[in-house]
């Protein structure tokens, strides 16, 4: 049987995969182990080994009964450390564990719901110092009720790398120069007439669309975007509206009727 990993193993516990089976049996039905599939080395421990069997039970296709045998030195019996069930590559696992906060994605929330920042989240930083030392709650409360009666403004504002992150995220999104309507648009943003301009740093590259017949409506829109609803698109000859035709003058009267 070959071995999957290289360390050179104890031959005794490679032999001893009848004895792992045995092991296995008494904790599992017979009909739930099928082939023995091979053996594990420990890496650091040559005197660990792990023998793999198939496990045949209804719904865990690809998984395997792992039999762990060791030996102390100069001894020649073999001892059962454990006996567990684990996936293979190709076993049908659950999906990995993620945390509840990186799970939410933008458009999550409800009304209602509520979504902390966590006091280190580096996208911010403090507006204002509450000093050198550490202060108690109740101090620091106090400090930013003081701060607002004096009109300091917020407690937090957008830190550089905060500012970075969003630009890049609004560059790559639908508001950007990749996205499909801005690929085949007739000319971009900063010639259009609906584009609205903000303050700040972000004021060199992005803006908001305010034409409300545009996708882009009240977006942030980088200055390559564009979109067919531009303010200076004309329409070819070809696809203008054609005029109606000339009113045609009925002159017919119910004597000319009778007359035929
Ligand atoms: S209408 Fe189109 S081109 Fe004009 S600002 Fe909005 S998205 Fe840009």
């Amino acid at each position: 049987m070959t071995p999957l990993f290289t360390t050179k193993p104890d031959a005794t516990l490679v032999k001893a995969q009848d004895a792992a089976r045995a092991v296995l049996l008494e904790e599992v039905p017979a009909t739930d182990v099928g082939e023995h599939l091979g053996y594990e080395v420990e890496v650091e421990a040559e005197k660990v080994v792990t023998h793999l069997f198939e496990c045949t039970r209804p719904g865990y296709l690809g998984w395997r009964w792992a039999v762990t045998i060791a030996r102390a030195p100069r001894q020649k019996d073999v001892t059962v450390n454990e006996v567990v069930l684990l996936p293979g590559a190709d076993a049908i696992v659950a999906p990995g564990w993620v945390p509840y906060r990186e799970r939410i994605q933008p458009g999550d929330l409800s009304p209602g719901d509520l979504l902390p920042v966590e006091d280190e989240d580096p996208r911010l930083v403090p507006t204002y110092s509450f000093g050198d030392d550490p202060l108690e709650p109740d101090d620091t409360a106090q400090v930013r009720q003081v701060a607002a009666e004096l009109f300091l403004g917020r407690v937090r504002t957008l830190s550089v790398e905060g500012r970075d992150l969003a630009a890049q995220r609004w560059y790559d999104g639908d508001g950007g120069p990749e996205a499909p309507l801005a690929k085949s648009a007739p000319a971009s943003c900063t010639t259009c007439g609906f584009l609205v301009r903000i303050a700040g740093p972000l004021a060199e590259m992005f803006g908001v669309c305010a034409n409300g017949n545009a996708n882009d409506d009240g977006r942030v829109v980088s200055f390559d975007h564009g979109c067919g609803a531009h303010s200076e698109v004309k329409l070819s000859r070809k696809n203008q509206p054609q005029p109606p035709p000339e009113h045609a003058f009925d002159s017919l009267s119910v004597d000319d009727f009778e007359t035929f």
